[in-house]
């Protein structure tokens, strides 16, 4: 009589988008998946990520879409090939969730949520055979090389066959991804980049109280801005209390982030017309104002008042200020100094983590054989538009089909 072995067991710790996405992967592949989450419930930062609009990938050209990845545009750009847009949006498809292309590209549930989507998930994951252990917090290594576990009051030790960890960065921890497991990977020889903030806000020295107490949360609408010697870039932003954050903030946090941490600040520039050219805005202010006030000028003739006025002012010397040719230099580039980001607590997004060195193919750490790393927790970054989740899905899949392989099941 043939005698079946039991399935070997994988424990998942982190019950994200990546760790999920491993843990259909190898249920799917007959393996005993259990997922270990710290909260009393699994995918807290994917439903936030909903609250807005779940934008969870992108239509644009593959080439533009890997661009997106930067310096690890190649690594990602990997996990991807396999599991790239259009098959994220075939297998949301296939929970029985449609799918839109927005007009700016970005792909979004037909209801912009991600609790239904979550829900039909996590059907089918126990569908599936997947046990999900919600409150379960991984506290590291036993000293017999186990995964310590703790759960209210009492703690286990586990002995999976392959462990898949699927952490999370360090942003909004108290939705569960806390970034306190470094240390433990450091003690193992794993080659780690200190976390950051990415897709963040970023503080000025400070705002004159009239920016402070007038125009904290103003958006500043149809503009440019961009690093001295890049193109600029279109969009908005919001003005904080302290400085600046949004969409166009987010786009370049990763670049104003290198340059504070390069030259302790970070010079950027505005332009408040992108629509004119430097000569139309220029030829605008040469014309005869009369007695008007230079405010009213540039009211009058390029239709700049609210907060682009005030900023203009903010940001411009007197002396500057009352000349066409100056002020119009100043419309079209006006320097606006970024000290610090916003605390990695309140980003969208963290940067660094485990590097890529410190992994093989299949991310698998090449210093604790059998343990994979997926999602956030790894280092690359990207900006906002459905990128980041979807290379944590693609990262859960690679990290998944690399058990298979070690497993020799593959
Ligand atoms: C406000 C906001 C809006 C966002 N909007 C978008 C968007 O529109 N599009 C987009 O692409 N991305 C968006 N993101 C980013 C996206 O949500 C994350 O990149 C993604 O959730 C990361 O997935 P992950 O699986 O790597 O980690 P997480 O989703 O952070 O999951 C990690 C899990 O691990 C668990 N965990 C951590 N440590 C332990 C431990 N020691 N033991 C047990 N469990 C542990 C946590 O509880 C958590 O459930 C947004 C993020 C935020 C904060």
């Amino acid at each position: 009589m043939a005698v079946t072995s039991p399935a070997p067991s994988i424990a998942i710790i982190g019950g994200g988008p990546a760790g999920l996405m491993a843990a259909e992967v190898l249920s799917q592949a007959g393996l005993a998946v259990a997922v270990y989450d710290a909260m009393p419930s699994v995918g807290r930062k994917f439903l936030l990520a909903g609250v807005g609009g779940m934008n969870i990938t992108h239509a644009e050209p593959t080439p533009a879409f890997i661009g997106r990845y930067a310096e690890q545009a190649g690594w990602v750009g990997d996990w991807l090939a396999a599991f790239g847009a259009d098959a994220l949006r075939a297998w949301i498809h296939g929970l029985g969730i449609d799918t839109f292309v927005g007009s700016s590209g970005r792909v979004f549930p037909t209801d912009m949520k991600a609790a239904p989507l979550l829900r039909a998930w996590l059907k089918r994951l126990r569908d599936q055979g997947v046990v999900i252990h919600t409150r379960h917090r991984w506290l590291g290594w036993a000293s017999d090389g186990g995964l310590l576990i703790e759960h209210g009051t009492s703690q286990a030790v586990i002995h999976p066959a392959a462990t898949v960890l699927a952490l999370g960065g360090g942003s909004w921890p108290r939705l569960g991804s806390d970034g306190i497991w470094l240390p433990w990977l450091a003690a193992r020889g794993v080659a780690l980049a200190e976390l950051q903030p990415a897709n963040c806000g970023f503080e000025v020295q400070a705002w004159s109280p009239l920016i402070k107490e007038r125009f904290a949360g103003a958006p500043l609408k149809n503009i440019a801005m961009y690093l001295a010697g890049a193109s600029p870039r279109a969009g908005e932003c919001v003005i904080t209390e302290g400085g600046v954050e949004g969409s166009l903030v987010y786009a370049l946090s990763a670049q104003i982030r290198e340059a504070i941490n390069r030259d302790g600040h970070c010079a950027l520039l505005l332009d408040l017309l992108p629509a004119r050219s430097l000569a139309q805005v220029e030829a605008a202010l040469s014309k005869p104002r009369g007695s008007r006030s230079m405010a009213r000028h540039l009211q009058g003739q390029l239709r700049l008042d609210g907060v682009k006025a005030a900023l203009l002012r903010e940001l411009t010397d007197a002396q500057a200020y009352q000349a066409p040719a100056s002020l119009a230099r100043a419309i079209k580039a006006l320097p606006l100094t970024l000290v610090r980001p916003r605390p990695l607590a309140e980003a969208i997004s963290s940067a660094g983590g485990v590097c890529r060195a410190a992994l093989d193919e299949g991310l698998m750490l090449q210093a604790v054989p059998g343990v994979f790393c997926a999602g956030e927790m790894l280092d690359w970054e990207a900006p906002t538009g459905g990128y980041l989740l979807t290379a944590c899905f693609a990262s859960g899949r690679r990290a998944a089909e690399g058990v298979l392989r070690y497993l020799g099941r593959a």
